[in-house]
């Protein structure tokens, strides 16, 4: 266990000490008597001490619910104007779905995003048509509203019941990144108030150095309140299909097949069973094959197997072509023959497929487990030795939650933006996603197992040498930080200190610390 530095965390594995900053009196009170069209509270600071990843407690001295962007503005303003008089730093949090301590701010100022109303989700149609929405929106509620008018988002997570800010800081990644980039290289102009509390509007065109700072940029440049997202035609219906193999190289290969081809798949991702017998059922997805005899009876007999998971979409009267369309792309592919399942539902119901998962868990209370995600950017030449490796000799089971694989291409990502990725054509997004669940009898968790089968992971990738990249980044040292930006290090440091002199935002990411 660390040593105790006051003011600062000691990070176990599983929870976190923390000492408290003292905080003069008067500078509670200076919070208090802002002029604000929201509020500030001291109270109700529990929830905002902690993440999705559920391992950090780190009390805020203050929530901020911003009723405005000139509420946002009057605080960081405040801030700075204190300067090193205190300790005081500001994190916007989305829906707290960060995994370790990204979204918090010890003892310093939280700002829920989520009440920030303005502006209402605004759809423009044309032929370029896009939706301008508050940087608290969730992705659930944008996709309702554009779906009123026949349009939608083209780029998505997994999961719907996160932020626009929250996303747009890292990167947004699913099965259509590799088509239209991650849902940063899908936005057409920002607002954002930087670390000086000034309000500024950013686009390709528009103080660019801004907006490309900070897509991708984990919160360090400024704070988005308003955002303008592009938008596409929606389907109606989307055609969703797993199919298994037994061969790694032949998996990888059809993805890779998939992801260069034109007219081909609208989404592609794919996920590995190591050791499992029930193939199809994970917390993730409600998928649920026409064949569900079939699917229920395929074993997998302790193999690791992967699954390639596709979906095209359709409107209601391209039914029958769609059917002929999929046919022939399947027929192109490698598949174990007898492993085809498929399944029709709407789009929404396929976009919003996690959230049925998380009813299903919250009931159980094991959504608000810790959660020792490891996400991992490998770039296509070190995949075959990855994979090896990972899936067959250090992981020997996936119980604790999936595992997911898909390949993306770079040719469709801004290179300009903050995200760090490697610098390979095609690279993989490979995302560990465990629960460390309580046992009933002993109480104990697996906590310490799997955090310690993330590091067996993060050594081996360092021993052979392998140029990964975390996405939703953690590190403890700046040093790591350094490695994790390589040569674009400066560039991130030099915005810092433009956008943000005074190390004021997005603290939980300890990449820069405020100089008091
Ligand atoms: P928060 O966790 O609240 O914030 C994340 C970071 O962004 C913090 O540093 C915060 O300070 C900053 N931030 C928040 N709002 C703003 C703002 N308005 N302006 C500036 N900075 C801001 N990610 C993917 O890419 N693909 C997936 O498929 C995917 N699936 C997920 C599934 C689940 C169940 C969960 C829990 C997470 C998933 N994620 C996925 C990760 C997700 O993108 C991150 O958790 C991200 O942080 C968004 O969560 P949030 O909106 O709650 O933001």
């Amino acid at each position: 266990v660390l040593s105790c530095i006051p003011g600062r965390t000691n990070l176990c594995s599983n929870h976190s000490v923390t000492t408290p900053i003292d905080l003069p009196p008067d500078i509670r009170s200076s919070l208090d008597s802002l002029d604000l069209e929201g509020y500030i509270s001291f109270n109700d600071v529990h929830n905002a001490s902690k993440d999705f990843g559920n391992r950090y407690q780190l009390p805020p001295l203050a929530i901020l619910h911003p009723r405005s962007v000139s509420d946002i503005s009057t605080m960081v303003r405040h801030i700075v104007h204190l300067g090193s008089t205190s300790n005081l730093t500001v994190a916007a949090r989305g829906h707290g779905h960060s995994l370790q301590g990204q979204s918090l701010a010890h003892q310093g100022v939280v700002i829920n995003m989520e009440s920030l109303r303005s502006p209402d989700i605004k759809i423009h149609k044309g032929k370029q048509p896009y939706v301008d929405v508050s940087g608290g929106e969730s992705w659930i509620n944008i996709l309702r509203e554009t779906l009123k008018y026949g349009l939608s988002p083209k780029s998505w997570t997994d999961y719907l019941h996160l932020t626009v800010g929250g996303t747009l800081s890292n990167a947004g990644i699913s099965g259509q990144a590799f088509k239209y980039g991650p849902q940063i290289n899908n936005v057409y102009q920002l607002e954002i108030i930087t670390g000086k509390g000034e309000v500024m509007t950013c686009s390709e065109k528009q103080n660019s150095e801004l907006f490309y700072s900070v897509l991708g940029g984990l919160g360090q440049f400024g704070i988005i309140t308003r955002a303008r997202i592009a938008l596409g035609p929606a389907p109606h219906m989307v055609k969703w299909i797993r199919v298994l193999y037994s061969d790694f190289s032949a998996f990888s290969r059809d993805q890779e097949h998939l992801i260069t081809k034109k007219n081909g798949f609208d989404y592609v991702e794919g996920f590995v069973t190591v050791n499992r017998t029930d193939l199809l059922d994970n917390w993730r997805s409600s998928f649920s094959p026409n064949d569900s005899i079939g699917a229920s009876q395929f074993k997998s007999e302790g193999k690791t197997l992967y699954c390639l998971e596709v979906v095209k979409y359709f409107k209601l009267e391209e039914a029958n072509s769609t059917n002929l369309e999929v046919e022939k792309l399947l027929s192109e592919l490698s598949y174990i023959p007898s492993t085809l399942f498929s399944s029709e539902v709407t789009y929404i119901e396929f976009l919003d497929r996690v959230h049925i998962a998380e009813i299903k868990l919250r009931a159980k209370g094991l959504w608000e487990v810790p959660h020792p995600w490891l996400n991992l950017l490998i770039p296509k030449s070190s995949i075959f030795e990855f994979a090896t490796e990972v899936f067959n000799n250090i992981l020997t089971s996936n119980n604790n939650g999936p595992i997911l694989i898909y390949p993306v291409n770079q040719s469709k990502w801004n290179k300009h933006l903050s995200l760090i990725t490697p610098d390979e054509d095609i690279f993989y997004l490979v995302a560990f996603l465990p629960s460390a669940v309580p046992n009933p009898n002993s109480g104990t968790s697996n906590l310490e197992y799997l955090l310690r089968q993330n590091q067996r992971v993060l050594n081996f990738c360092a021993a052979a040498n392998i140029n990964v990249k975390q996405y939703l980044p953690h590190y403890e040292t700046q040093r790591e930080w350094r490695s994790h930006f390589g040569n674009r290090w400066e560039t991130f440091a030099k915005r810092k200190h433009t956008y943000d002199p005074l190390a004021i935002l997005a603290p939980g990411h300890r990449i820069f610390q405020k100089a008091t």
